[in-house]
């Protein structure tokens, strides 16, 4: 029989504590150290497949090509071929601006080779996530028995909570002897985010779209009207507490009242603004949060923390847990326990103790470093969109509430935008993306990270003239 082992390369070799071992450790935390303190890490941008290939070639053989290799065709291939999405001149979709404590101890994490799906294994690193949730949950409002899990994002996040609430709709419904629906219906916000609807699919039920106001807020009114029309078959009404394209905060208080008049579970989808409710310059926008019976943040957007984080928490965590504990004969040990295990609350098992960055990063800080690092991103906003307001050839989309400022550039097309922002990317400017509102093209700045300035912005508006 062949071998594909050279002779002599013993089993171990990769996991012993060696001279190989130690220089690999050492490169590694080297080069990471390198990029985590690095003030000049250039935006970067996609290259092709085709120029990938002849650049990076193959990696991979039955033998290895060294640490040292591995990590240079990282450096100088890889890594230049991925946007810097940390970079200050990020400014599309929702940007990440991970702390420099949290994205340290993200290497810790892996490190410790923690454990964090049950409390039996790692009971020291749930204990701290859940001191972040629950430190959270009292920021939005929630007694202080609500809790979760940090999922990894807000798409399985949002799944999770709606999945949950569907169980509790049954298990209320079987229990008044009523028969269940024909189909079971979510209702949110026609604006609300993609994710609402990926979750329908996944559990194959309807979503009922509810037109938002001009302002792009949902209001109680045009929710009451959807419940009326379909009745016991909802289950669910998300409220978006900060819409992706806009920033927009739905009017939440408005929704829970409905609460008094029908039984629905109300599921707060704020993976990107919720975290503006830590800054009294927002606060006052989110009355009605502490109503939720279940919310999402993701600390990956705007409370600095690395990829991927997102915190599902419930106002009853049972009813997550009922909806999501698994259960099998290897897994009994586990689920006979009452001991808190993050598993039992998403569609998960298997998880990174992916709180811990955020945990530690908060613990380094305060709480107080984070209220005014999101506050200074509310008055960046506030600020590029009056200056957006004073250029003639410029127009404010609508006024930002958050951190996301949305404008057009008179007479421009599509192409325009399109032309303009491969330009701005390929010049290593910035990374601002075109993007449309109600059939006409535009483009906009999210800002999350405290180090981009007000001079950047205008500076960027200079090459729209
Ligand atoms: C980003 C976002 C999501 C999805 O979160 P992921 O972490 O990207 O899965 C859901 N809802 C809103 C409002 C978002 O901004």
């Amino acid at each position: 029989m062949d071998h594909p082992e050279r002779p002599g390369a013993a089993p171990t070799r990769m996991h012993a504590v060696t001279d190989e071992t130690s220089k690999i450790v050492d490169l590694v935390l080297d080069y990471s150290r390198r990029r985590m303190l690095s003030t000049d890490t250039p935006l970067d941008k996609p290259i092709s497949e085709f120029e990938l290939a002849r650049l990076a070639g193959r990696s991979i053989d039955e033998h290895g090509i060294g640490a040292r290799r591995a990590l240079s065709l990282f450096e100088h291939v890889l890594a230049p071929a991925c946007i810097t999405t940390d970079h200050p001149g990020y400014l599309s979709f929702i940007p990440t601006a991970p702390t420099k404590a949290a994205t340290a101890f993200d290497l810790v994490v892996s490190a410790s080779a923690v454990y964090g799906g049950s409390w039996l294994e790692g009971a020291g690193a749930v204990f701290a996530e859940n001191e972040v949730l629950t430190w959270l949950a009292r920021e939005f409002g929630l007694p202080a028995s609500a809790g979760g899990v940090f999922v990894q994002g807000g798409t399985l996040g949002n799944l999770s909570a709606l999945v949950a609430a569907r169980e509790h709709a049954r298990f209320t419904q079987r229990t008044a002897g009523n028969a269940a629906p024909d189909r079971w219906r979510v209702v949110c916000s026609a604006e609300a985010h993609s994710s609402i609807a990926s979750a329908a699919r996944v559990m194959d039920v309807d979503v009922v779209p509810v037109a938002p106001g001009d302002d792009g807020m949902l209001r109680g009114d045009a929710v009451r009207a959807a419940l009326e029309e379909h009745g016991a078959s909802v289950f669910a009404v998300v409220a978006t507490a900060g819409s992706t394209n806009f920033g927009i905060v739905d009017d939440v208080a408005s929704i829970a009242a409905l609460k008094s008049d029908h039984d629905f579970w109300l599921h707060v989808d704020g993976a990107y603004g919720l975290a503006a409710m830590l800054s009294p310059l927002a606060r006052d926008r989110f009355a009605g949060v502490e109503h939720a019976d279940s919310l999402i943040v993701d600390p990956h957007k705007w409370l600095f923390a690395p990829f991927d984080a997102c915190a599902l928490i419930y106002r009853d965590p049972e009813a997550g847990r009922r909806a999501h504990t698994q259960h099998a004969e290897y897994l009994d040990t586990l689920t006979e326990t009452s001991e808190w295990s993050p598993s039992d609350y998403a569609a998960h098992l298997t998880r990174r103790a992916r709180g811990l960055p955020l945990w530690f990063s908060l613990a380094t800080y305060g709480g107080g470093a984070y209220r005014s690092a999101i506050g200074s991103a509310i008055r960046l906003a506030a600020d590029i969109a009056r200056e957006i307001e004073s250029r003639p050839e410029l127009r404010l989309v609508r006024e930002p509430q958050l951190s996301v400022v949305v404008f057009e550039r008179d007479g421009w097309s599509r192409e325009d935008y399109a032309t303009w922002s491969t330009r701005l990317l390929d010049e290593q400017r910035a990374f601002v993306t075109p993007s449309s509102h109600a059939g006409r093209p535009n483009t906009r700045f999210a800002i999350v990270n405290p180090t981009t300035t007000f001079e950047q912005l205008v500076a960027i508006l200079d090459t729209m003239r």
